[in-house]
């Protein structure tokens, strides 16, 4: 059973430290991304980090956040039985307003970690929610990422106009304080599209707050959030600072989108009457001579390409994240 849980990924992290590579923490709201990415990630011999934002529970449930929670944590964990990696499932962005939902997913053990985004609050307030959530996942393995520090950009349901930078001397009383076993920094990147040349990245400030934490004798990996603008060098440059998660949704969802307007431009004049036919989807065009082409329209077909695509792009993502043959699975008696 290849959904590996807290201790499992606490173990990948550890590994990510020592020999310096990186997670990409892939946000996933309906099959085609997932599967894009299981194919991809087991052909590389990499482990697979998946996470669930609350808009895309609230997505995939169609309006109901539980549900979706459960929903997409049981079809990823089905799905990724067959596959010889590991696969950790991360909440990510989950807010004060989703504690209920955080609790059950301890509880049930629906997830491998959890992300509490309290950064928006104050400084005091963000480290009692933290804190909070750490406590309630003492003992089960789960592992929770804080963060400090805002970044800017439209993330799901959290926005921030500004970027403001994590405080180096802020994080070492922030770890301690929560206990919480990865910290996401804020050093300049942003969540959506943006540009890499763009942004006032500092990686300075990663390595900066680094060697803080290693000084106080704590070894909370970093988590970069907002990657997608950032270049390949950028990239090798964070993880050489100690970065061992880095957040890609923006640009998965761009190759979703892209590929599927590339697919319908190509087979428009399947699916969309001709002009002098009566547009009668109501009754499937059945009254006239043309017919639609169910080999353009049936959702698989385009879902193929973007499963297909995906993990293309994938590849190359694994390759930069640098956990391409790293994976912890060993196709021993026990674990099949
Ligand atoms: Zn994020």
């Amino acid at each position: 059973m290849p959904f590996c849980g807290g201790d499992r990924l606490r173990e990948a992290y550890r590994r990510a430290q020592a020999e310096r590579f990186a997670f990409m923490a892939n946000n996933v709201a309906e099959p085609n991304i997932l599967i894009g990415l299981l194919e991809a990630s087991t052909e590389a011999r990499s482990d697979l980090l998946v996470q669930i934002s609350p808009g895309a529970a609230k997505f995939a449930g169609g309006g109901d956040k539980r549900a979706g929670l459960r929903g997409l944590s049981a079809l990823i964990r089905e799905l990724a039985a067959p596959y010889p990696i590991c696969v950790f499932i991360n909440l990510d962005h989950f807010t004060r307003g989703e504690m209920e939902l955080i609790e059950e997913a301890i509880e049930d053990r629906l997830v491998s970690s959890i992300m509490i985004d309290a950064s928006q609050e104050a400084f005091e307030e963000n480290i009692r929610l933290s804190r909070a959530v750490a406590e309630a996942a003492a003992g089960t393995g789960i592992l929770i990422e804080a963060e400090l520090g805002k970044i800017k950009g439209v993330e799901d349901e959290i926005s921030s106009d500004e970027a403001l930078y994590t405080d180096p001397d802020e994080a070492v009383e922030f770890v301690e304080r929560t206990a919480a076993d990865l910290l996401a920094i804020s050093v300049g990147t942003q969540h959506g599209v943006s540009k890499g040349r763009d942004l006032e990245l500092r990686v300075d400030l990663a390595a900066k707050i680094r060697d803080r934490l290693a000084a106080a004798g704590l070894d909370a990996p970093l988590v970069l959030h907002g990657t997608s603008g950032l270049l390949p060098e950028q990239v090798q440059e964070m993880i050489g600072y100690g970065i061992c998660k880095l957040n890609k949704d923006t640009h998965y969802q761009y190759v979703y989108g892209r590929t599927a307007t590339e697919f319908f431009a190509e087979h428009a004049t399947d699916i969309l009457p001709p002009e002098g036919v009566e547009d009668d989807v109501g009754n499937l065009f059945a009254r006239g001579d043309w017919s639609p082409n169910k080999k353009a329209f049936d959702p698989r077909a385009v879902g193929a390409e973007i499963q297909a695509r995906v993990r293309e792009i994938a590849h190359a993502l694994i390759e930069q994240a640098g956990s391409s043959g790293k994976t912890l699975w060993e196709a021993r008696e026990d674990q099949q």
